[in-house]
């Protein structure tokens, strides 16, 4: 490499290696251009998922910001790092960012959620964390690179970018590549932003607000997207250019760089009955992601076998001939990343917990004011001052009326049910192969129900078929056995957790 780099004319050192990781909140792998949707303006995403290894079955490990966030940066999953729920702080010191830091690299970072930031000990192992809560992606961008002009172009750089915009409410700047009429989201968003309408009727869809919108919420939901990857493009750019002053003679010169796309976990939009939302449930509308890795010794081509997010930290440490810290739960992605066969993987995940007062196919629901079981027809609710009160939720959708005393076997059955599922630990879990997914549900009685689906035939997830694929079950169950996640105690929020996450409209 140094006769080349002679011969180039430069006795210049090659420039050191580099890593960007760029993710973007609430992202489906299924609506971007290269993934095939029709609707999608991705150039910039698209151009570089055809020099990358694309994993088309990408998989977040719970679909909700921090705790999937906090896997990607650990390489573990949730309950083993802390962080099981939106908020909750990172427990695990050993990250990405602090292993290369030990390694003589520079790290960054600048995020655009504030549950994605140092509160969260998000910012463990960065030299530098810019957080600016909710910045449009243009402004992100524009952060990042200043950022990265900064740093000395004589060390290794590590640099993470986690961009916002596609989290509802759907607004994409007027000034971005797509813009849709969609009067009816348009409509539905500014009601939320007047108060008019409360997240919670929208998730649950009341009254049909939300699937009577669906197709202008998909456009608006696209237009905010294709104005990230405009972002995504100009930060790339800039990022090429920066360190690297020329540019393609650095990479010939051998000098190793390596860039990572992904998301933190989709969105439903109608998928298991909830709309504009994620994470009280385990559908592969939330809990697929986009993964893409370019970079030195990566073959570009496609990779349809199952990948999670968690190990994204060992395949990253592999490349930079980083040691790994111990106890990871991530793998290296290895001979995959040449386009060779790996062993087959098991994707293990959970939803998060139900924050959600009126999301009523969930055994527990709860939020700041309420936190309730629900039956098929009750629900049984505690206060904050720990008042408890009985709902006929199938006619009073708010809860406001208390039928406690009127139905006092009712209480009995769901107080009964109140003590096997605190609201923390009543969550959907999944093992998922490249074709298969096995869901358990919380069931009132206590243990789950489980079905499993065959996604190939049937990707809406509807159709249960255990009892053709006993085999299937069996290694999807010895799966879940091996991750084991706890049921630790009911989740206790001080005011400041509970108003930063009213702010992002996650309780109410
Ligand atoms: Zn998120």
């Amino acid at each position: 490499m140094l006769l080349l780099a002679t011969w180039l004319g430069c006795s210049c050192q090659p420039p050191p290696p580099e890593i960007l990781i760029v993710t973007v909140d609430t992202l489906r792998a299924d609506r971007l251009g290269f993934a095939g949707h029709d609707g999608a303006h991705t150039p910039a995403l698209d151009a570089l998922s055809s020099r990358s290894r694309w994993f088309s079955q990408a998989t977040t490990p719970l679909p909700r910001t921090t705790p999937a966030l906090a896997s990607l940066h650990t390489g573990r999953w949730p309950h083993h790092h802390g962080a099981r729920e939106v908020g909750d702080r990172v427990e695990i010191t050993e990250t990405l960012a602090s292993t290369l830091a030990a390694a003589g690299w520079q790290t960054a970072a600048v995020s655009a959620m504030a549950v994605a930031g140092p509160e969260q000990g998000m910012d463990q192992g960065f030299d530098s964390f810019h957080l600016d809560h909710d910045a449009r992606a243009a402004t992100i961008t524009e952060a990042a690179l200043s950022i990265a002009a900064a740093t000395d172009p004589t060390k290794p750089l590590l640099m993470w970018v986690h961009y916002a915009d596609p989290h509802f409410p759907y607004q994409p700047p007027a000034d971005g590549p797509l813009q849709p009429s969609a009067p009816g989201c348009r409509a539905l968003v500014r009601r939320v932003a007047r108060k008019q309408l409360r997240r919670v009727e929208i998730y649950a869809d009341r009254g049909g607000v939300a699937s009577s919108v669906l197709g202008g919420c998909r456009a608006l939901y696209d237009a905010e997207i294709a104005a990230v990857d405009a972002a995504i493009g100009d930060l790339l750019e800039g990022w090429h250019t920066l360190r690297r002053s020329e540019g393609w003679l650095d990479r010939l010169r051998g000098s190793p760089s390596w860039i990572v796309f992904s998301a933190d976990h989709g969105e439903n939009q109608g998928e298991a009955g909830l709309f504009y939302e994620h994470g009280p449930d385990v559908n592969d509308a939330s809990l697929r992601i986009p993964l893409l890795i370019e970079g030195t010794g990566v073959e570009p081509g496609r990779d349809d076998g199952v990948v999670r997010l968690e190990d994204v930290l060992p395949t990253l440490l592999s490349l930079a001939h980083v040691p790994a810290p111990d106890g990871l739960d991530g793998l290296d992605l290895g001979p995959r990343l040449q386009g060779l066969p790996g062993e087959p993987r098991i994707a293990v995940a959970e939803s998060g917990s139900a924050l959600h007062a009126g999301l009523f196919d969930h055994v527990v629901s709860g939020g700041s004011r309420l936190s309730c079981v629900n039956g098929a027809r009750y629900s049984l609710c505690r206060g904050a001052g720990g008042r408890q009160t009985l709902h006929d939720h199938s006619v009073d959708p708010d809860l406001r009326e208390d039928l406690a005393a009127e139905l006092p076997e009712v209480v009995a059955t769901l107080e009964a049910a109140a003590a096997i599922w605190p609201p923390e630990s009543a969550r959907q879990r999944a093992a998922r192969t490249e074709r298969f997914k096995l869901v358990g549900t919380p069931q009132l009685q206590g243990g789950y129900s489980w079905a499993l689906y065959d996604l190939a035939a049937d990707p809406s997830e509807s159709v249960d078929v255990s009892s053709d694929h006993p085999e299937v079950v069996a290694q999807l169950h010895e799966a879940l056995a091996a991750w084991d996640a706890p049921t630790p105690e009911a989740l206790e929020r001080d005011e400041d957790e509970l108003q930063a996450l009213r702010a992002l409209g996650y309780v109410e």
